[in-house]
């Protein structure tokens, strides 16, 4: 049987125990929240400790891209070739129950174990660091100078693969127990949005530079029309 390319294959690691009904392994769920998510955690060992830190990152098809100082102890521990174990959450919103115990969150997180490896290859370095900018602000990367060799030298990449990974997803209302509904308690849920504020031009920007659109109007990160 061909491989089903839609979807990402469950492993041990992967299979979600709680819940099950909330998990997804569709590569463009995973993808699609992996790509609005600006912020990641990166869990890694380095001597006999597990460290879990908050990274930059982007999504190129099939592969998660890091970058960072040449001396940045989480990206030497990747490029070494050890495995990693990254999540990324965008969280939609709070979920408030009747009773204390059902209060809930509304969210759409991936999880993506996978082994590292340095990016050598200067063009896919490169095009990692481009699109890197690009997950910041779409149209930046054409308009900032681009690095110089010196730049690109002490700029670490480091790629992870993703191809055992899963997303889990919250939507709705609160689950009350059918006795609390009579309850004169509020219950319902509170949504969140990650808002952009007015952008802060540079005291020393040359007269005459213009505010891009990008940072004008800085683009809504919320969810798109995708299959959940
Ligand atoms: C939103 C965001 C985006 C980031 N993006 C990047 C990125 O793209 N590339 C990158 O290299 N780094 C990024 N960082 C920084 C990253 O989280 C670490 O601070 C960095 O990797 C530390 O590297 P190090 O080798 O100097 O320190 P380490 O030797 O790894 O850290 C030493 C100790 O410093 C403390 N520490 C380090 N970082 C943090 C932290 N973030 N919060 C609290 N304590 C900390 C811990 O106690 C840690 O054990 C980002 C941080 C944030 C919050």
């Amino acid at each position: 049987m061909p491989e089903d390319r839609g979807v990402i294959p469950e492993t041990e690691r992967t299979s979600l125990r709680r819940a099950k009904a909330r998990g997804r392994h569709q590569r463009r769920v995973i993808h699609d929240i992996l790509d609005e998510v600006l912020i990641c955690q990166v869990g890694f060992t380095d001597d006999g400790t597990t460290f879990v830190l908050p990274s930059t990152f982007v999504r190129i098809d099939d592969r998660l891209y890091l970058h960072g100082a040449l001396g940045n102890r989480m990206l030497r521990v990747v490029a070494t070739g050890a495995e990693v174990c990254i999540s990324a959450t965008v969280l939609d919103g709070l979920v408030l129950a009747r009773s204390a115990f059902h209060h809930s969150m509304n969210y759409r997180s991936v999880m993506v174990i996978g082994t590292g490896r340095k990016v050598e290859d200067l063009n896919e370095k490169r095009a990692a660091l481009v699109a890197t900018v690009e997950h910041m602000a779409v149209g930046r990367s054409a308009d900032a100078r681009q690095p110089t060799p010196t730049e690109l030298r002490t700029t670490l990449v480091v790629s992870i693969p993703i191809d055992e990974a899963s997303a889990k997803i919250r939507v709705g209302g609160p689950i009350d127990e059918p006795d609390d509904l009579e309850l004169p308690i509020w219950a319902g849920q509170i949504p969140l949005t990650l808002a952009a504020g007015s952008p802060i031009p540079e005291p020393d920007l040359p007269g005459g530079t213009s505010t891009p659109p990008y940072a004008i109007r800085y683009p809504d990160r919320t969810r798109s029309d995708q299959e959940l």
